[in-house]
């Protein structure tokens, strides 16, 4: 592996976002320069103006910076930028030719064409080992040629492990009746989320719970309002399925993304394992939070008992078709308090196919690596980042409650100290070539 040297202190000082000069504004479209490479960014409620500097997460304006701040960061950022990009440009130098079905993909993939339903089986299908690491590096390959080495890092907040509903597949399910539950009031998420926005540089946090009815649309809505005054971040929304209504609020207090999953295309497999509601519910509201101008991340479980290639294959199709800013999906881990406590853990294999398949099959797409990936081990998240992902989450969640958010056995960092997450994975990035910013759309 590849070192490039940095003081750690620069490292850690730096934020998650590299600030970015406003080129020119057209109605809320705004371009943005970054170290020559511009990216256009949405600027919601943050009115700029050409020469102005600029953060974005997630393709939205989150904040301004003075020229005065801006300067030093872009100074001490330049090098490094072109560094890291000289590191992944070496990382993703390998050949990409493979025989047969898996060839014929990638050589698709790479010239811009859709694939079929077939290319995507035949990628599924790939067992042997050196076609794998080929079919990673070919993902990977299209990441940077596609989007550069821009890794934007997400914080997540897990407020609440109250859920009134029962998922077959989830450790916080209703039905565990012996997990000890918690709530965050308002003041302890500010003060989690100040940590990690102010003190750690974080430009993007999603609040995540269970569907939690204790938290009124009003309460939400003053939650979001209050930390999207005070902090310069991009607020994701992963609470479940509330009403429009509630999602409208949210969204004019200011959170302007929205993390739900489908879970599964598998109309049979998703009615059994929620019990209780309907895909159709799911996909309904999935589409309308696109439509209503969410920042959407959505995607699917891997691995779920009953689940077939044929049906990995349609939940990328239909990841894609859904039009999300970000593809989310992870293992199915099972838990032991759970109906499928028996039921097998898919290989790591298994999750680093979807990926790369992802990332052949939607080029452009933010693809990001799960924090259930890192059950399988330290080196999971950079196998995924190698394999075609570009983004990542970091837990924020005070450590007494993190254990509690026991959504399936294994959590990786539960009692580490969320400056050490951070750090490892800043060093990861580094390792990788990637910068950890979000460059905009
Ligand atoms: S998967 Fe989500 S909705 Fe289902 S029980 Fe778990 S937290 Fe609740």
């Amino acid at each position: 592996m590849i070192n490039i040297k940095f003081p750690f202190a620069l490292t850690l000082s730096v934020c998650y976002a590299i600030p970015g000069r406003v080129v020119s504004v057209e109605g809320k479209t705004v371009v943005v320069d970054y170290f020559g490479e511009t990216r256009k960014a949405h600027a919601v409620d943050c009115p700029v103006r050409p020469g102005e500097y600029i953060y974005a997460q997630g393709g939205i304006i989150v904040g301004q910076i003075s020229e005065a701040e801006a300067l030093p960061i872009l100074a001490a950022w330049k090098e490094r930028f072109f560094e890291l990009k000289k590191v992944d440009a070496e990382l993703s130098s390998a050949s990409t030719e493979a025989r047969g079905a898996l060839g014929a993909a990638i050589k698709k993939a790479m010239a811009g064409e859709a694939l079929s339903r077939e290319d995507m089986l035949a990628v599924l299908s790939t067992r042997n080992p050196a076609q794998l690491e080929t079919l990673y590096f070919a993902a990977n390959r299209l990441r940077k040629e596609r989007l550069g080495n821009a890794c934007c890092v997400h914080g997540i907040l897990e407020f609440s492990n109250h859920c009134r509903n029962d998922c077959h597949y989830c450790g916080i399910r209703c039905g565990n009746r012996t997990l000890k539950r918690y709530r965050m009031d308002a003041e302890e998420i500010f003060e989690a989320v100040g940590h990690a926005a102010d003190k750690l540089g974080f430009k993007a946090i999603v609040l995540q719970s269970g569907e939690d009815s204790f938290y009124k649309d009003e309460m939400l809505a003053a939650i979001v309002k209050k930390l999207h005054e005070r902090f310069g971040i991009l607020i994701t929304l992963s609470i479940g399925e509330r009403s429009r209504e509630c999602y409208r609020r949210l969204y004019k207090a200011g959170a302007y993304g929205a993390l739900l999953r489908f879970e599964t295309t598998n109309e049979a497999l998703y009615s059994r394992l929620r019990p209780g509601k309907k895909l159709a519910d799911r996909l309904e509201l999935i589409k309308w939070l696109k439509r209503m101008g969410f920042v959407l991340a959505t995607g699917f479980l891997i691995g779920l008992p009953g689940q077939t290639a044929e049906d990995t294959a349609n939940d990328i199709l239909l990841t894609k078709s859904l039009g999300p800013d970000m593809h989310s999906f992870g293992p199915f881990i099972p838990h032991p308090i759970t109906p499928l406590a028996s039921a097998a853990k898919p290989a790591q294999e298994d999750v680093l196919k979807a990926i790369a398949l992802s990332r052949l099959a939607d080029p452009q797409a933010k693809i990001l690596v799960t924090t259930a990936l890192e059950t399988f081990g330290p080196g999971a998240r950079a196998a995924g980042l190698l394999a075609g992902a570009n983004s990542l989450m970091i837990n924020t969640t005070p450590p007494k409650y993190r254990r509690l958010y026991d959504l399936y056995p294994g959590k990786a960092g539960t009692d580490e100290p969320l400056e050490d997450a951070v750090r490892k994975a800043v060093e990861l990035l580094r390792s990788l070539g990637r910068a950890p910013a979000d460059l905009g759309v």
